[in-house]
C-alpha cells in the first residue's frame, strides 16, 4: 500500500519513533516517499511518522539567505541550541492551522544521511525552525504542543472540529505561505 500523509488525530503522529538501524533499500524508499509527498504537499519538511512510519528520519528542502538545504536526516540529534526566535509555523498534518511558535534561533545537528554517512550542520532561521519542527515529530510532539497554555486551549477547541482533508485534494489549495509549512 502506498504511504500517505497522516493527519492530526492519527496515533502514528504521537508515537516516539525508533532509530533507523539499516541503511538499506527500505530506508532509501522511505526517504524517497518523504521527498515526493513533501513536494506534492508543498511543504519544506516532512518526518517519517507523518507517513505512518515510526522511524527517526525526516527530510527538508529549505531555501534561505544561506542557500538551499535539501537533505535527509537519519537518527538526528540536536547538539547545540542558542537564542530564541518566534515565528509562524504550520504542519502538513494539521492543514489550515498556523500559529507563532518559539524555537531556538540557532542549532547544531548531527545526523546520518540515507547512505549512513555522518554529517553535522548549523542552522538558523527557517532551516533551524524546520529541523526543530521535524525532530519534534520523531518524538510524537506537534507544534500545537509548543503553544502557550491559553493559545493551546483555544486551538484545541478549534481542533476538535478538525477533519482530515479528502486525500489527493487539488494542490492548488496552497497559498504562497504554505511554502513554510513543515
Ligand atoms: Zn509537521
Amino acid at each position: 500500500m502506498p504511504r500517505e500523509l497522516r493527519y492530526y488525530g492519527d496515533p502514528a503522529l504521537r508515537k516516539k519513533a525508533a532509530p533507523a538501524d539499516a541503511f538499506d533499500d527500505d530506508l532509501a524508499g522511505l526517504v524517497n516517499d518523504l521527498f515526493e509527498i513533501m513536494y506534492r504537499e508543498k511543504g519544506v519538511g516532512l518526518a517519517a511518522p507523518q507517513l505512518g512510519e515510526s522511524t527517526r528520519v525526516f527530510v527538508v528542502d529549505v531555501e534561505d539567505d544561506d542557500g538551499r538545504t535539501k537533505r535527509a536526516f537519519v537518527n538526528p540529534v540536536i547538539t547545540r541550541r542558542e537564542g530564541e526566535m518566534v515565528g509562524e509555523e504550520g504542519c502538513l498534518s494539521i492543514p489550515g492551522y498556523r500559529e507563532d511558535v518559539k524555537r531556538a534561533a540557532s542549532i547544531e545537528v548531527e545526523a546520518k544521511d540515507e547512505t549512513g554517512r555522518s554529517f553535522s550542520l548549523t542552522a538558523e532561521g527557517l532551516l533551524a525552525r524546520a529541523i526543530q519542527h521535524e525532530l519534534d515529530h520523531l518524538d510524537g510532539i506537534l507544534f500545537v504542543d509548543r503553544l502557550s497554555p491559553i493559545k493551546r486551549k483555544l486551538l484545541e477547541a478549534r481542533l476538535k472540529k478538525f477533519e482530515p482533508p479528502v486525500p489527493r485534494k487539488s494542490p492548488d489549495r496552497s497559498s504562497p505561505k504554505t511554502r513554510s509549512t513543515v
